[in-house]
């Protein structure tokens, strides 16, 4: 059986998602928190759903966004740099960003050497640029205004100013610390990425549509209460306005009253870190009995 065929209709969710590399763990580690769960081929490349018709492609990270252009497949997850390198490859493209999910967080910048005094993209003019990004350095060169050359390299981008085979250098920084081992500095962002869930710009099927949905749902309700705590306590009525400008980071706090109306039974999902000293500021404004509780799931 042909697994991987567009044609005919599918009635089950395909995610491509990247085989080995950075973002394959947290890919299957946010699915997996979507409740579902797989059986992987012998071969490892294709895992079929156990619980739900959503089934997952293991494949190369560059592949994903032409698997939903030509719709073998429904979703994937990628980085945004590979998705609008692509993009901007392409004269029309059937793939867009459906969800920015948190993790692979990077960017892509502009690196010149550190002995370089740097000021402005006009010092690029007439200069060799190493890139694995050819066609986001080209646009954005073309909005500086500025005419260099793009030297297209698939790997080892870092080392090119030291072998002579470029001036400066486009590549994904996280930390910075590639680049300062490689005598360089970054001078210069040109997109910030994190993994995305990419999906087609037209309509699924209708019938892949509600899986999709379902899919969806769940993912923001993950994503919603990663580092989030339900943070619980009572206060006075007289005291609720000091307790909640404590708590800038709380969505709609709820409450029920307690003790004839005078004290309020209150609740509150805090998306940021509730920290001892937290604590004790909301316990000097008059909160008590506080409890911070961990967040498990969450269906808007
Ligand atoms: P593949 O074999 O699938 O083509 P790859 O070598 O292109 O893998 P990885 O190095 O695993 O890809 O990176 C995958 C993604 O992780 C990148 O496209 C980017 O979105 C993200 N990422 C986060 N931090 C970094 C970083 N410091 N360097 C490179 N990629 C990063
Ligand atoms: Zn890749």
């Amino acid at each position: 059986m042909n697994l991987i065929s567009a044609s005919p209709r599918r009635d089950r969710l395909r995610i491509a998602i990247q085989k080995n590399g950075r973002l394959s763990e947290p890919a299957r580690a946010l699915l997996g928190s979507c409740g579902l769960s797989w059986r992987e081929s012998p071969d490892k490349l294709f895992c079929y759903g156990d619980n739900a018709p959503v089934d997952l492609l293991l494949v190369r990270d560059d592949d994903i966004p032409g698997l939903i252009d030509s719709g073998l497949c429904d979703l994937g997850i990628v980085g945004r740099n590979v998705l609008c390198e692509q993009a901007s490859e392409r004269e029309s493209a059937n793939f867009r960003e459906w969800r920015a999910l948190g993790f692979g967080l990077c960017r892509l910048a502009l690196a010149v050497p550190q002995e370089w005094d740097w000021h402005a993209p006009t010092q690029l003019l007439g200069k060799r640029i190493a890139t694995s990004y050819p066609a986001l350095t080209r646009a954005w060169l073309r909005e500086q205004k500025v005419d260099a050359e793009v030297v297209v390299l698939n790997g080892s981008v870092e080392i090119a100013p030291r072998l002579g085979q470029a001036d400066a250098i486009c590549d994904l920084v996280s930390s910075g610390a590639t680049l300062s081992a490689n005598q360089l500095k970054p001078v210069c962002d040109l997109l910030q990425s994190e993994a995305v869930l990419t999906g087609p710009v037209t309509e699924l099927d209708p019938e892949l549509a509600e899986t999709a949905q379902m899919l969806l749902r769940r993912i923001d309700g993950v994503l919603r209460i990663r580092d989030s705590k339900l943070l619980m306590f009572q206060a006075p009525r007289s005291a609720v306005a000091d307790v909640l400008r404590l708590l800038p980071d709380a969505e709609a706090p709820t409450s029920f009253p307690m003790d004839g109306g005078e004290v309020l039974a209150m609740q509150a999902l805090c998306h940021g870190v509730v920290s001892w000293q937290r604590l004790e500021e909301l316990k000097r404004a008059g909160a008590r009995a506080l409890m911070v509780l961990p967040v498990e799931r969450m269906l808007a």
